[in-house]
C-alpha cells in the first residue's frame, strides 16, 4: 500500500486550544467522507467554548493530507478556522456566536469550492500514482490541494517535463473511461480512509473524493521547479 501523506492523524498536531469538555464531547460523524457532495446538513451542538465549537455530525471538511478546508457557515454563523482534535473537528466562529450545547444548526459549505477540490484532489492522486508507478526513484515530499489547483513537490534532480506529456496524456484517458473509485475505511478504523481504482493499490487518503473519474474533467499539468533539487508538478481544471 502506498500513502499519499493524507492520513490526518499526522496533521492533527495543531489543536484548538485544551479543553476537557470538547476533547470528550460525543465523537463527530464526519459525514463529508460518506457523502463528499452534501451542501447543507441540520445537525447539533455538541460542545462550545467561547468561539470554539463541536458538532455532532458535520459535512464541513477540516484541512488534512494537504487538502483545504471547506467555507461556509454554521447557524449562519462565518466559520473562521477548523482544525483537527483527535478524530474530530472543532470549528472557531466569530466570538459573539451565541449558539449552546444542543442546540440544532445547519451547516452550509461553499459547495462549488468543495466541486473543485474534490476534483483537484483526485486528479492530483492520479497523476501521482501514475508519475512514481512509471518512476520508481521519485520521492515525493509534498502535495497540496486548493480551489485552484493541486501540486506535487518531488526530491529529484531530473527535470520532469518530458515525463508530463505521457503522464497527463494516461491521466486523462483514465479520467475519461469513468472508473470507479472505491473510498472506505480501512478494516477496523473509523478514521483512516483509503481509495482504489482497478489496477492500483489502496492508497490510504483523508481526502473527499469522487465517486467516479469522469467527475474530475479534463486536466493540464505544469511543470515548476520550486527550488534546488526539487521538481514540482501543477495540476489544472482545463476549464479554468
Ligand atoms: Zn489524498
Amino acid at each position: 500500500m502506498r500513502s499519499c501523506g493524507c492520513s490526518i492523524a499526522r496533521l492533527w498536531n495543531d489543536r484548538a486550544p485544551g479543553n476537557h469538555e470538547l476533547r470528550s464531547a460525543t465523537v463527530s460523524t464526519n459525514v463529508f467522507w460518506d457523502d463528499p457532495y452534501l451542501p447543507r446538513l441540520v445537525t447539533t451542538v455538541a460542545a462550545v467554548e467561547g468561539e470554539f465549537l463541536s458538532l455532532t455530525e458535520t459535512n464541513f471538511f477540516a484541512f488534512a493530507g494537504g487538502q483545504e478546508r471547506d467555507h461556509g457557515t454554521i447557524g449562519g454563523h462565518h466559520v473562521l478556522d477548523a482544525r483537527w482534535d483527535g478524530p474530530k473537528i472543532i470549528y472557531r466562529l466569530p466570538k459573539k456566536h451565541g449558539l449552546e450545547v444542543g442546540n440544532q444548526v445547519e451547516v452550509v459549505i461553499d459547495h462549488q469550492r468543495r466541486d473543485r477540490l474534490r476534483r483537484l484532489h483526485m486528479a492530483t492522486e492520479i497523476v501521482l500514482e501514475l508519475l512514481t508507478k512509471a518512476h520508481p526513484h521519485l520521492v515525493k515530499v509534498g502535495a497540496h490541494m486548493s480551489q485552484e489547483r493541486g501540486r506535487i513537490d518531488f526530491a529529484t534532480e531530473h527535470t520532469l517535463t518530458d515525463w508530463l506529456v505521457d503522464i497527463g496524456k494516461i491521466a486523462n484517458q483514465m479520467i475519461a473511461t469513468d472508473i470507479a473509485i472505491e473510498r472506505d475505511f480501512f478494516a477496523g478504523s473509523n478514521t483512516r480512509r483509503y481509495w482504489k481504482i482497478s489496477g492500483f493499490a489502496k492508497v490510504a487518503c483523508g481526502g473527499t473524493l469522487p465517486e467516479r473519474t469522469s467527475e474530475i474533467g479534463p486536466i493540464n499539468l505544469r511543470r515548476a521547479n520550486p527550488g534546488r533539487g526539487k521538481e514540482r508538478v501543477e495540476i489544472t481544471l482545463s476549464e479554468g
